[in-house]
């Protein structure tokens, strides 16, 4: 083993980790393409674009040259007072590029910061127009819109990995997400009850990520933005997870001509080289701010917000989604899992399979012996050569839009493999 891992492991803290029974991580030495190398010469394709964020693949040198460019000339400046080409360039190519009035963009540095600052603007948009009562939010089962305190209120109770700090946080109001009739009579129902106390409805539109990578349609996110328009409340598309492509558009609010009040946007902004994260308002939110009174502005305002560094590698990613074909590959990524992992579904042991973008999910049943070992299943799969890591019961592929035919058919034969082996198994 090498002297940094020997060294460096007994002070590390790992994310979601069971620390105690969790087998050793992995290594990393370089990343190229869909490629991980590690430090034992091995190397794994790659089907999570780390955390979904690596877009182009790892080691664009577009990116790169961008980011070097920038390296030499402003690596950061504070963005009070202070502000630089490459955050203005961004924000006015995001306002160009999301629909409607989306056109005031308050860049952090995390996903969960993103909705943090949304759930504020939100809730102040209604405190400065004398409406102070209109401070909660309504938020979906299996949703997951981040890990902080506020955001963590906003995940779904019992699937979330936040049942532990029940009680501690703000107290919002789940809803079904409206896709029939019925379900949509009772979304209605339960905006006109609470309206008066509403600030927004938020929600990540077609695909809810982290809390199951379950799916809806375009017809039940539109239902939901008519909704809170007619009950006068506001609406967050939580996009980090699917915007820039991953759906199958730019973003999935476009889909079902959605233009909601507050777009979030994180992970595949900077094509998953720096952290950045962006909250974009439409003109009456933005509006709704100005004011003679210095205690209706947005008091928020991360210490990195901004970083040039970041917004440089966001542009060159912008560039990459004009000059190189991503949309058409995430259409074929589509074609190949409806190809490749929808024969899962005859699996014992599998309970659903579902595709959206470069998005494959294969949902697991529950077992009547118990959980689902999913440290076997992530060892399994590294050994086979594939970096794929599922939680709970999905066992997901989200590749780099840039990944051949060939790697993704590999990552495609290996999930069918281990969920084979497994159902063996049952
Ligand atoms: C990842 C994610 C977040 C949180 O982003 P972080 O950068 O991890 O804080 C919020 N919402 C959605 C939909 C996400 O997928």
């Amino acid at each position: 083993m090498s002297d940094w891992l020997t060294a460096g492991l007994p002070h590390i803290w790992l994310p979601y980790t069971q620390m105690a029974t969790a087998p050793a991580p992995l290594a990393v030495v370089a990343t190229q393409g869909a490629r991980i190398r590690l430090a034992d010469g091995r190397e794994l394709i790659d089907g999570l674009s780390s955390w979904w964020t690596a877009c182009h693949g790892y080691n664009h040198p577009h990116i790169r040259a961008a980011v070097e460019a920038q390296l030499a000339a402003l690596p950061h400046v504070m963005f009070a007072g202070l502000v630089h080409e490459p955050a203005l360039r961004l924000a006015q190519r995001l306002a160009a590029l999301l629909p409607g009035d989306l056109e005031r963009v308050f860049f952090t540095e995390s996903g969960s910061v993103a909705v943090e600052v949304a759930l504020k603007m939100a809730i102040q948009y209604w405190r400065n127009q004398g409406q102070a009562e209109k401070k909660r939010i309504v938020y979906f089962r299996h949703a997951y819109h981040g890990d902080t305190f506020a955001t963590m209120a906003l995940c779904d109770p019992e699937e979330g990995m936040h049942a532990l700090f029940a009680g501690t946080m703000p107290d919002q109001l789940m809803a079904e997400l409206p896709s029939d009739d019925t379900m949509r009579r009772a979304f209605d129902l339960l905006l006109a009850t609470h309206a008066g106390r509403l600030a927004a409805v938020i929600v990540e539109p077609l695909v809810q990520g982290a809390g199951g990578m379950k799916m809806h349609d375009a017809a039940t996110l539109a239902f939901i933005a008519e909704a809170c328009a007619r009950h006068k409340v506001l609406l967050i598309a939580d996009e980090i997870m699917t915007g820039f492509g991953r759906t199958g558009r730019m973003f999935a609010c476009e889909e079902a001509g959605v233009i909601p009040d507050i777009v979030c946007l994180s992970k595949a902004l900077t094509g998953g080289t720096l952290p950045l994260a962006a909250t974009v308002a439409r003109r009456h939110v933005f509006e709704a701010f100005l004011s003679d009174d210095p205690a209706a502005a947005l008091m928020h305002g991360p210490t990195y917000m901004a970083n040039p560094l970041a917004c440089a590698a966001a542009n060159a990613s912008l560039d990459l989604f004009e000059s190189e074909p991503r949309l058409a590959q995430v259409a074929a990524i589509e074609a190949q899992l409806r190809n490749e992992l929808a024969p899962c579904r005859n699996l014992a042991g599998v309970a659903d399979v579902r595709i959206k973008g470069a998005i494959g999910a294969v949902e697991l049943g529950c077992q009547p012996g118990g959980s689902i070992d999913l440290n076997a299943l992530r060892l399994r799969f590294a050994e086979l050569g594939v970096w794929l890591r599922p939680f709970g019961n999905v066992v997901y592929l989200m590749p780099p839009f840039i990944i051949d035919a060939e790697d993704l058919a590999t990552l495609t034969a290996t999930v069918r493999q281990v969920l084979t082996e497994r159902a063996r198994q049952l």
